[in-house]
């Protein structure tokens, strides 16, 4: 019997994200890493997102889905180009996965490739896909304690996105504690409190994408 042992897998995964984030790298291209659980609005963040970017940048999107191909084709109606990952149940995607679909994309002309990961606050923290950035996605429908319950994603996401604000007066949400509690965890600097339904606070989360994808432009030409 072979045995394979989770944290050599892990060696593997990270071994390719490494060789991932230098192809990333020499194409100069911005890589997000979108992390929730299922239903915190990082389609619907995405769906609003692009229209608003896709005159001054160059865009795509890897979409992780456990089976179905439903989100990757709302991104599709939004005019640019989506690789979906069809993960037949697995609950993350894996370097390996990544480095599969962003053979089928342009990297060069690409100014910033978002990553939908598979609906998930656990193990998608522990795989390295190369990414930039990991964002964090919570919504306020989700309560006012997961920050704390599931620190790692926290942690590492460079930005925390705080989505359907709109909801805010139909529930108990702590939005003070909320926000402790993220500082607590990563230094709470990238907060965006956005409802990607209506559109409020949108503009701080697109200065933010706007401001990465440029310095990534001019990090080798400088
Ligand atoms: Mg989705
Ligand atoms: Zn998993």
């Amino acid at each position: 019997m072979k045995v394979v042992m989770a944290k050599d897998l892990l060696k593997a995964n990270s071994d390719l994200a490494k060789r991932n984030r230098e192809m990333f790298q020499k194409a100069r291209v911005l890589v997000v890493n979108m992390i929730s659980s299922p239903g915190a609005g990082k389609t619907t963040l995405l769906e609003k997102t692009i229209p608003l970017l896709k005159n001054e940048l160059s865009l795509a999107v890897i979409e992780g889905d456990v089976y179905t191909t439903r989100d990757a084709q709302r991104i599709e109606n939004q005019g640019v180009e989506v690789i979906q990952i069809n993960t037949s149940g697995g609950c993350h995607l894996d370097a390996n996965m990544i480095a599969s679909a962003t053979k089928d994309l342009p990297l060069d002309e690409l100014d910033l490739l978002f990553i939908e990961n598979v609906g998930n606050l656990v193990c998608p923290a522990g795989f390295d896909l190369g990414e930039d950035h990991k964002v964090a996605v919570l919504s306020i429908a989700e309560g006012d304690d997961k920050p704390a319950k599931y620190p790692a994603v926290f942690r590492d996401a460079e930005a925390v996105v705080l989505n359907k604000i709109d909801l805010l007066p139909y529930t108990d949400f702590n939005l003070e504690e909320v926000t402790k509690q993220i500082r607590d965890i990563n230094g709470g600097n990238n907060m965006f409190k956005v409802s990607a339904k209506t559109g409020e606070g949108l503009e701080a989360w697109l200065a933010w994408l706007r401001l990465e994808a440029n310095n990534k432009r001019a990090l080798q030409r400088g």
